[in-house]
């Protein structure tokens, strides 16, 4: 719907831009093919190093992989990121937010083209980030969510560098923080923000596999909703109003809610706390909801929901609580309500026309690599609300288990993966003869 209403907008403004500066049009680059560009002696090159370097590949994903990085702690891996990139030529430097980010220079065009990987984890401090090896297999948290991909990030940049290419538009390796949870994307929002106008292609890599196109950014709302009472014991107190009792109450007209299968819509409580004994009325108690839609009108359509209802489930503990006879004894007999929103992810798609999305899928035709289009909640997401043409895809291999203890990768095909991502990246850029 927001998508129908924008696009039209969007080519006026284009068509306008086109009849007031008719010489722009005139300088746009052409998009060299996959086939052509692997006749390139320099892309062998590139592409040679790749194949011959698998091994140190996999060592610095294990190096990566062990150097932590839980969500607001990204630094010690940044900077190794920085080791990394600078050691493949570039000139590195990190921003407010802590992303790194390196630009390979040497392009005649004041525009962007980033490869982008996230820098952060899911997992908490403290926990037991060191990789294991099972014949071909390596396992440990984060190994493949984001190790793959920050891997792959540093393995194309310095294949670049062997390869001594040259291309039409400048390309910017960024690793980027904040990209998990409650991290809420603020490493992507703040590198989109600081650079927008030059930002012409983002290719944000996410985990293995070789399978998909994220085109679609799926939006998201997370909220935790806390309600606080006044407490009190568990019998000498009975008919107070009780903040579980009110939230339960809530939650239980929340989840009754119809949601659309198209658009596809979700919702789930994953987190539910509060109370502090058996025998008191908690002050106390909260939950984390994660909202997801296709749509951003049903999104707004269900977190409007979710807060009507917990407002009915605390006035209906309310009414009880006055039929005890119990509320209105001053700043007693109430209740209050909090809403906190944890997150706010933006939905948005790359235009059919892309031509991102045309040398991604030329490159695929290239490599006789099967892929489909995937809507879904990444870093893309940011460039996306904003028209900024995006996709996000996956850095090759073979990966489960993500976001879990037992999270593994597997490097055989990875190869196809950074061939897939090297291709595209050169495409959208343009080489220089
Ligand atoms: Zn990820």
């Amino acid at each position: 719907m927001r998508l129908a209403t924008r696009v039209p907008v969007k080519l006026l403004l284009v068509s306008c831009i086109l009849l007031l500066v008719p010489t722009t049009s005139a300088q746009t680059t052409s998009q060299p093919s996959a086939e052509e560009l692997a006749q390139d002696p320099r892309v062998a090159r590139a592409i040679d190093w790749l194949t011959k370097n698998a091994s140190w590949i996999n060592e610095e994903q294990v190096r990566i992989t062990e150097t932590a990085a839980p969500p607001f702690h990204e630094s010690l891996r940044a900077a190794y990121l920085k080791r990394l990139l600078s050691a493949a030529g570039l000139r590195v430097r990190s921003d407010e937010a802590g992303n790194v980010i390196a630009e390979r220079g040497g392009g005649t065009r004041n525009e962007w083209v980033v490869l982008s990987a996230h820098l952060d984890t899911v997992f908490p401090p403290g926990t037991d980030v060191r990789v294991k090896r099972e014949g071909a297999r390596l396992l440990g948290p984060g190994i493949s969510d984001n190790g793959a991909g920050l891997a792959a990030l540093v393995a194309v940049a310095r294949a670049l560098h062997e390869s001594r290419l040259k291309t039409q538009r400048n390309l910017v390796f960024v690793a980027d923080v904040g990209e998990e949870g409650e991290g809420n994307l603020r490493g992507m929002r703040k590198f989109v923000d600081d650079n927008r106008s030059r930002l012409k292609y983002m290719i944000a890599l996410e985990g293995a596999a070789t399978d998909y196109i994220t085109n679609a950014a799926l939006a998201s709302r997370r909220v935790e909703v806390t309600l606080s009472g006044p407490g009190g014991h568990s019998w000498s107190d009975f008919g107070m109003p009780n903040p579980i009792h009110a939230l339960a109450r809530g939650v239980a007209r929340f989840v009754k809610v119809h949601v659309p299968e198209n658009p596809r819509t979700t919702f789930n409580i994953g987190a539910i706390e509060g109370g502090t004994s058996v025998n008191s009325i908690p002050y106390r108690a909260s939950i984390k909801v994660d909202m997801r839609s296709e749509s951003e009108p049903e999104l707004a359509r269900l977190e409007n929901f979710l807060r009507d209802s917990i407002e009915a489930g605390v006035e209906e503990e309310m009414a009880a609580a006055r039929d005890r006879g119990v509320a209105g004894r001053g700043a007693n007999g109430k209740l209050e309500t909090k809403f906190r929103v944890l997150g706010v992810r933006p939905g948005g798609e790359l235009p059919d026309s892309s031509p991102l999305l045309a040398a991604v899928r030329d490159v695929d035709r290239y490599l006789k690599n099967a892929s489909r289009l995937e809507r879904s909640s990444t870093d893309a997401n940011i460039p996306l609300s904003l028209g900024i043409h995006a996709i996000s895809i996956g850095s090759g291999g073979r990966a489960g288990g993500a976001h879990s203890l037992g999270e593994w990768y597997e490097p055989a095909g990875r190869d196809l993966g950074l061939q897939r991502v090297l291709l595209t990246l050169l495409e959208v850029a343009g080489v220089t003869q």
